[in-house]
């Protein structure tokens, strides 16, 4: 049988059905095949629309606004395959939780240290080869892959971080973001 309704409200009914259709355990190929690319092109527009270098976890509460039966696990386990698959990248961040990048060419981030937010940083083409020349030279290292991450302060936390100075407030108490990072 298949469902004529394309577009997101076919993508709902879709993944409204999903515990039924374990129960009733159909076995339908190709109906498994089609909800697995329904909900992993949900969970692919979401991620871009969030734009912020988002953790598996800030996708599924945004997913769980208008989707509440997609499960925390499948949308888990969709970006970690999604990755694996070279679809997005998985950014292993130093202070902060695995994030996912939609942009997959080889790029630079950096990292709010108080509030977590991650920023993509454009280099120049050539900085790649030029830093794996680099450790070449200096250690006879094969390059296989890498990641540079900068951590600093965004605007908007340096911005609060300014204001409590300038009231002289600063203090544990009013660091709002402190126990998040
Ligand atoms: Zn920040
Ligand atoms: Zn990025």
């Amino acid at each position: 049988m298949k469902d004529n309704k394309e577009g997101e409200k076919g993508g709902l009914s879709d993944l409204t059905a999903e515990k039924k259709t374990n129960e009733i355990k159909s076995g339908s190929p190709a109906k498994e095949t089609r909800r697995s690319t329904v909900q992993k092109t949900l969970i692919m527009r979401t991620l871009r629309e969030m734009n912020c270098h988002a953790s598996a976890g800030m996708v599924y509460e945004e997913i769980h606004k208008n989707y509440p039966d997609i499960s925390r696990a499948t949308v888990f386990r969709m970006l970690a395959n999604a990755a694996e698959d070279g679809d997005l990248l998985r950014l292993k961040l130093a202070e902060a939780d695995d994030r996912f990048d939609i942009t997959t060419h080889p790029h630079c981030h950096i990292t709010c240290r108080r509030c977590g937010y991650v920023c993509d940083i454009e280099t120049p083409d050539d900085l790649p080869r030029r830093l794996v020349g680099l450790v070449d030279d200096a250690g006879g290292f094969k390059v296989e892959k890498y990641h540079l991450e900068l951590m600093g302060v965004c605007p908007d936390c340096a911005a609060k971080e300014a204001a409590s100075a300038a009231d002289g407030q600063y203090s544990e108490t009013t660091a709002p973001d402190k126990q998040s990072v």
